[in-house]
Order: structure tokens, then C-alpha cells, then sequence
């Protein structure tokens, strides 16, 4: 079995560590967190008091930390670990960050013959804990066919998007589109609310009809139709409208990198970001029906 090292074990990275130790790999594990290693150590990890000392010797290093910020600082520069890996270390970095920093990191890493795959992932809290993550990956095919053979432990869909940062950009153009279409399921069940339809009729009908969407299917955003969701628990996440808007801002900076003008998705962060600073941001993302009922 392979050596991994696993940095960043906070909602997400802490299950998904958990589920590599289960699957029998040896596990070293590091957080800024005490709380977080002490869960892992009692999970069957080994603790490692810095990111080198995780990362030394280990066959493949995954980290899963809050933004680009900290990835540059884990893994650039003399103190960075790109600068301390062997050559046959296979980097993993599941963090959603932007893509620019995952390119850096990925061409800093090719230059030192290291392999490196930006690896996004969808699916939030839940999907972590069950291994059912979905990955979006962005480096190279032999890195990926490497990145293939743990990523398995931890999720159940796995892609390879393109070059590094490929990745990054894949979860930008999800993350938007889901954004986008929650509004605008939002915005025909109020509509069709305030003419006298019931949103439950207007949802069968929507999933029967070219209407239908993700957020119908599986994360009706509105409270009572979908005993499961969200919505029906007083928009408990689920995933979180700090996370969204987060997200939207990173595809905001790749349509920017790449001139294109993205009006859906800027009106979708404005939307979210007004909703957050009325103080929502801990709420689920489908509570943004509240803010076009005006409420
Ligand atoms: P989190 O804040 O719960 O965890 C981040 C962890 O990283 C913390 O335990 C923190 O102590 C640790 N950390 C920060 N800097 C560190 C450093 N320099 N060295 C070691 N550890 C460090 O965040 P999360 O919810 O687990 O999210 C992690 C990433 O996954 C983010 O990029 C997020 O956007 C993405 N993501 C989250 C969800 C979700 O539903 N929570 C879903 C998909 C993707």
C-alpha cells in the first residue's frame, strides 16, 4: 500500500482522510488544528507536527485547505514542500482554489518533475464522509492514471478535465451553472406560487417537462416538497451560500483570465453575495428563494 501524506483536515479533508485509513492505506496526517489531528489520530493516522514532516517520504501527498493562499504557501517558495519532495511523489490538491494558483503550482512542480493534478471535488460534507466525492482533475495523463489509484478510496466519479488547472476551471463552470439554475428554479416556483400554483404540482410538472434541473430533481428549494431537502429543514446545509458565493467569485476570475464576458454568472454572484451580506451565509445555497420572495 502507499505512503500518503494528507494536509488540511478540517468538514472535508478530515472524512476523506478517514476513508484513506480505512481503505488500509498508511496515513500521516497534518492540520494547524489540534482538535482535527487528535479525530485522525484516533482514526488510525499518524500526526505529523509540520506539512514536511507529513510529506517525507510519502508516495502521495493530498491536501484539501480553504483557498488559494494556502496552497501557494504549503507547497511554493525554498520553505514550500515542492521543494522537498522526491520526484516520485504524486501531489494531489483538492482545495477549490483558483486557477491560476493551481497552474502555478502544477508548472512549479513539472519543472522539478514532480506529477501534480489540481482535484476539485463536488459533493460537499456528506459525499466526503460516504467516499462519494466526484473529481475534477488538471494534469497530466500519467499523473492522472497515479491520481486514479487513491482518489478511488475517496470518491466515486473521477474525471480528467485537462492540463493543470483544468481541474479548477471544471468546478468553476459547475459551481456557476449550479448557481444559475437554482436562482432561476427559485424564480419559476415563486412565480408560479404567487399565481395560485402549488409548488409541489409546478415541480412534477418542471421535472416532467424541458424545465427540469438538478435542483428540481434531488434539491427542491422550496420548503415542503422534498421532505430530504434542505428547504424543509429551515435551509440547514447542505452547502453552504459562503461556499457559493466563494465559488462564484473564482469563476468570475476565469471568465476575467480568459476576456470572456459571463453575464448569468455575475448576476448570480451579485445575487448570492447580497443574500450573504444580509447575514445568510451559514444558511443552505437554495435559501436564496427567501431573498426573491423579499423575505
Ligand atoms: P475547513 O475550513 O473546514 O477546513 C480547512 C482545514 O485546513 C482546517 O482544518 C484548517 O485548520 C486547515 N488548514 C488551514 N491552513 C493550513 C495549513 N497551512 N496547513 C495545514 N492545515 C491548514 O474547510 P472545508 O469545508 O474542509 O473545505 C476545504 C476545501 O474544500 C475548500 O477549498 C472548500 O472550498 C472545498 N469544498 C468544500 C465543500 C464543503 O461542502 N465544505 C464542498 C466542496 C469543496
Amino acid at each position: 500500500m502507499p505512503k500518503v501524506a494528507f494536509i488540511g483536515l478540517g468538514n472535508m479533508g478530515g472524512p476523506m482522510a478517514t476513508n484513506l485509513v480505512k481503505a488500509g492505506h498508511t496515513v500521516t496526517v497534518f492540520d494547524l488544528s489540534e482538535a482535527a489531528l487528535k479525530q485522525l489520530q484516533s482514526a488510525g493516522a499518524a500526526v505529523a507536527g509540520s506539512a514536511a514532516e507529513a510529506a517525507a517520504g510519502a508516495d502521495y501527498v493530498i491536501s484539501m485547505l480553504p483557498a488559494g493562499k494556502h496552497v501557494a504557501a504549503t507547497y511554493l517558495g525554498d520553505a514550500g514542500l515542492l521543494a522537498q519532495l522526491d520526484a516520485s511523489t504524486t501531489v494531489l490538491d483538492c482545495s477549490t482554489i483558483d486557477a491560476a494558483t493551481a497552474r502555478q503550482v502544477g508548472e512549479t512542480a513539472a519543472e522539478l518533475g514532480i506529477g501534480f493534478m489540481d482535484s476539485p471535488v463536488s459533493g460537499g460534507v456528506a459525499a466526503a464522509a460516504a467516499g462519494t466525492l466526484a473529481f475534477m482533475c488538471g494534469g497530466s495523463a500519467a499523473t492522472f492514471d497515479k491520481a486514479r489509484l487513491i482518489l478511488k478510496d475517496m470518491g466515486k466519479n473521477i474525471f480528467h478535465a485537462g492540463p493543470a488547472g483544468a481541474g479548477q476551471v471544471a468546478k468553476g463552470c459547475n459551481n456557476m451553472l449550479l448557481a444559475i439554475h437554482m436562482i432561476g428554479t427559485c424564480e419559476a416556483l415563486e412565480m408560479g406560487a404567487r399565481n395560485g400554483l402549488d409548488p409541489k404540482v409546478l415541480s412534477e410538472i418542471m421535472l416532467a417537462s424541458s424545465g427540469r434541473n438538478w435542483s428540481l430533481e434531488v434539491y427542491n428549494p422550496y420548503p415542503g416538497v422534498m421532505e430530504k431537502a434542505p428547504a424543509s429543514n429551515n435551509y440547514k446545509p447542505g452547502f453552504m451560500v459562503d461556499l457559493m458565493v466563494k465559488d462564484l467569485g473564482l469563476a468570475l476570475e476565469i471568465a476575467q483570465q480568459s476576456e470572456f464576458e459571463n453575464p448569468m454568472g455575475q448576476l448570480a454572484r451579485e445575487l448570492y453575495s447580497q443574500h450573504q451580506q444580509a447575514g445568510n451565509g451559514q444558511m443552505d445555497f437554495s435559501s436564496i428563494l427567501r431573498k426573491l420572495q423579499g423575505s
